[in-house]
């Protein structure tokens, strides 16, 4: 006897859908009862069946127009007016009516529910189908009933399955603002190396430029609609063959093909963006960005291939002495190899004694004595010196370099007892101290902890700081350089011109030096009137001014001498005098008491 169908847990539904098809074509050739549909209609009904599971199924991917084509005709076959399905995420969704209502076939006649059905999943989400019939249409026999009821009953299961595939995918590949996230990105470039097309393509991370201002300016919620214009004016030039994902916060990561590499690097070096709808508000975005220029026969063996070198590249537009748009290349891995490398083996060349103080002669230019002195580090490594430059900045990617900088400041003291202690004279000593340690909010103790702890009177000690560009650097600077002074301990600004030198930092910190930077510097062949030579004479007459002591750093030349005397700026720090010295060979100078200097004209 024909059973309808059956419902076995252990066994896929398309299988009992598919045997009870099966059964009724046969019981139908058998029988004849006038409850059921003649063979014909039958037989329709049975390829209609099969072709709206093969559709349902199909491998290479869901046709929606195919499928809604069966159904009209499904419908059809049924006197069925309208057929409607509704899917809600959760019951609360439903019951406040928010989802998602497709009508998939609707010959405008529908007013009588004939069938209603409502399946609720074990993720609670709900799916309601609903067909209609028009009022005066003969109403179905109970074998139509069973009928059109498999079909609504198969179609809510693969609603079902299909929407909630949906929700998974969108949790899994987007974030919870609705941006696409890395997995995204991955399956992109999986996608682009199974096709060998990631050659042609360029890869891209950016960091949008002080986003937290942004947000604080307008506000977080127009921030986020600042974020999302940006994001869309750059996915608009991607176009299709590419994607665009937020890797998180104010991070994000393309793929796109070459061609649209100079609109978006413009779009990187700043671009108006509105932060409301109607567009009267906006405000400039600029970004940081590493870009890597996929080569020719270049094949992906895993995800990080691409991300890493990224990273790289994005980490050094970054660093605020780079330009902000760098373009990755083979040297970029070597040098973050050495620097790995300097940072492993660090520890113990510090524990070792391979740094060393090398002294450079603050000279005073009308008498030729040494007022002071710089302290500079040296690193002697397998019988050759580093310079500075070679690993200072891998120290300061880290805290590495606070310990290298209180190290040397405990040597420098070292040296002024002993020279003391031996009767020599002795000048004021300056230190560096990297920026890095502002966030420490024991420095203050740790100098002082370092100078006390030698003895060393507090006048011969100097501490550079160089200038800060944020503004809770700023106030960490202010405080530590007050706590110096009230101890005695002399502070200079380092490098004062290059960066971002600002008239607030020298007017609201208390510093006593300032050390006007080379570059400040008018060189050979420089006339009167050149900028530089009317910036340095303003500079010095204006720090002068307010009481501070000017030192110019990197004199190499008699003119210059002349200018800084033309400037009554007395101190000079320079290759004229000498380079950085071993200490013997510094003790060497001081005992000679005093340069030769050129005779005033
Ligand atoms: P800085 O503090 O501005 O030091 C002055 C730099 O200018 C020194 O470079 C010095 O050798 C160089 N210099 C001096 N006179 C001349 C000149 O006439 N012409 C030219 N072209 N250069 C001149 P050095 O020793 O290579 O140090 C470079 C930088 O490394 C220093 O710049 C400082 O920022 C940093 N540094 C050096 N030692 C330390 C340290 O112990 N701690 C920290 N945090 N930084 C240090
Ligand atoms: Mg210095
Ligand atoms: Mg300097």
């Amino acid at each position: 006897m024909y059973h309808h169908f059956r419902y076995n847990k252990n066994k896929s539904r398309v299988v009992y859908i598919l045997r009870d098809i099966l059964e009724l074509s046969v019981y139908c050739m058998s029988d004849d009862r006038g409850n059921l549909m003649d063979k014909n209609k039958t037989e329709t009904y049975y390829i209609l069946f099969e072709k709206m599971i093969s559709s349902m199924t199909n491998y290479e991917g869901f046709e929606r127009s195919e499928f809604v084509g069966i159904l009209d005709e499904i419908c059809e076959l049924f006197r069925i007016a309208k057929g409607v399905t509704e899917f809600y995420t959760s019951l609360s969704n439903e019951k406040a009516g928010q989802g998602e209502i497709l009508i998939d076939h609707d010959n405008g006649r529908g007013e009588k529910v004939v069938v209603r059905r409502r399946v609720v999943t074990k993720t609670m989400a709900v799916i309601i189908g609903t067909l209609y019939m028009a009022e005066g249409d003969e109403p179905l026999t109970e074998d139509e009933y069973l009928k059109v009821d498999l079909i609504l009953r198969a179609l809510l299961s693969f609603v079902s399955r299909n929407r909630l595939q949906g929700a998974v995918e969108m949790l899994g590949f987007f974030d919870d603002a609705g941006y696409p996230n890395l997995r995204s990105y991955n399956r992109c470039l999986e996608q682009l190396n199974q096709k060998r097309a990631l050659p042609g393509h360029t890869a891209l991370h950016f960091n949008l430029r002080h986003f937290s201002l942004i947000n604080s300016d307008v506000g977080r919620r127009a921030g986020d609609v600042v974020m999302r214009n940006y994001f869309n004016l750059i996915k608009e030039v991607i176009g299709e063959d590419g994607i665009i994902c937020r890797m998180g916060g104010d991070n994000f990561i393309a793929v796109f093909e070459n061609r649209c590499t100079t609109q978006i690097e413009e779009i990187m070096k700043g671009v108006p963006v509105s932060c409301d709808i109607t567009e009267d508000n906006r405000v400039m975005i600029s970004a940081t960005a590493g870009f890597y220029v996929i080569p020719d026969g270049f094949e992906m063996r895993n995800e990080e291939d691409i991300l890493n070198k990224l990273m790289i590249a994005s980490v050094i537009a970054k660093r605020d002495d780079a330009s902000s748009i760098v373009y990755y290349d083979e040297n970029m891995l070597v040098r973050k190899d050495q620097s790995m490398r300097i940072q492993r083996i660090f520890p113990k060349a510090l524990k070792d004694k391979e740094f060393r103080v090398f002294y450079q002669p603050k000279v005073d230019v009308d008498s030729g004595r040494i007022v002071g002195a710089e302290a500079l580090c040296r690193w002697f490594r397998e019988g050759r010196i580093v310079p500075p430059m070679d690993f200072i900045p891998i120290l300061e990617q880290h805290m590495d370099i606070c310990q290298l900088d209180f190290y040397m400041l405990d040597c420098v003291c070292k040296d002024i007892i002993r020279w003391l202690a031996e009767g020599r004279h002795v000048v004021r000593t300056s230190v560096n101290l990297s920026r890095k340690h502002l966030v420490d909010v024991d420095l203050l103790e740790h100098i002082m902890e370092i100078i006390e702890r030698n003895q060393v009177p507090h006048q011969y000690i100097e501490i550079e700081l160089t200038e800060t560009t944020t503004d809770v650097e700023f106030k960490d600077l202010k405080r530590v350089v007050k706590g110096l002074q009230e101890q005695g301990i002399s502070t200079s600004v380092d490098d004062f011109g290059i960066g971002y030198s600002s008239l607030n930092l020298i007017r609201e910190i208390p510093w006593n030096v300032l050390k006007i930077d080379r570059c400040f510097l008018p060189v050979e062949g420089d006339s009167e009137s050149d900028v530089t030579t009317l910036m340095f004479k303003h500079v010095v007459s204006m720090a002068q001014a307010m009481g501070l002591v000017c030192i110019v750093e990197g004199v190499e030349t008699v003119r210059q001498i002349e200018i800084l005397r033309e400037n009554q700026c007395s101190i000079a720090q320079g290759f004229y005098f000498d380079k950085p010295l071993p200490v013997e060979e510094f003790e060497k100078r001081m005992e000679e008491a005093c340069y030769r200097v050129p005779e005033c004209e």
